[in-house]
């Protein structure tokens, strides 16, 4: 029995923030990937991994982060970057509408985001409204896919990580859910993702669309 739902951010309840590197990496004339490769190749230790874990801000990870692609032989202008992930992650109001839908049912209902905080914000801001707990990797220092991400997020809840159903559209992230004993449903076509949610809560959630 599904006590409780935890959303993903960015690619779940809000556009994807990896199709806008990737809108970056075309007008930059990169390859495509070319960015997540050098995120992937930092690792943890990386400056994408700092800044989603509060040690960087927006600011200050800009010249590590500039370093780093320079050491995998690419040129990338991070604060431009960065410009083109705020202004292209919006939310979706199709996930906002579930969202009120399945706490109007009575289920609760928390975020897990890997964000970051900067002068300019982050697409996350002003989404806690919608939510009864909203864990921020910045604000936590802990990112996905750490396992004491996801047990903090359940804690808050109130609800143990086996009644929890968890949304993300990153494999790796639901893996470590999963291996925690959460349901996991991947997003990548958002309604299909809330139709396989509405089944597994027994629950309508697709909204009449105005
Ligand atoms: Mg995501």
């Amino acid at each position: 029995m599904i006590e409780a739902v935890v959303f993903d951010l960015g690619g779940v309840v809000m556009e994807s923030p990896l199709r806008a590197i990737a809108r970056y990496e075309r007008d930059s004339g990169l390859a495509a990937g070319a960015i997540s490769r050098v995120v992937a190749a930092a690792g943890d230790g990386g400056a994408w991994a700092r800044l989603e874990r509060g040690e960087l801000t927006a600011e200050s990870f800009r010249a590590p982060f500039e370093a780093e692609c320079r050491t995998s032989g690419i040129e990338v202008d991070a604060a431009r970057m960065m410009a083109c992930i705020n202004e292209a992650t919006l939310p979706r109001p199709r996930m906002l509408a579930a969202i009120r839908r399945i706490r109007a049912g009575g289920l609760r209902v928390g975020a897990c985001t890997n964000n970051w905080v900067g002068a300019d914000g982050c697409p996350t801001d002003g989404l806690q409204e919608h939510f009864d707990v909203f864990v921020e990797s910045a604000a936590v220092g802990l990112r996905k896919p750490d396992p004491r991400i996801y047990e903090l997020t359940c804690r808050r809840l109130g609800v143990a990580p086996p009644r929890v159903a968890f949304l993300d559209d990153i494999g790796q992230n639901l893996k470590a859910a999963r291996a925690l004993g959460m349901a996991t449903i991947k997003v990548e076509d958002p309604d299909h993702a809330l139709r396989e949610l509405a089944a597994l809560l027994g629950m309508d959630l697709i909204a009449e669309q105005a």
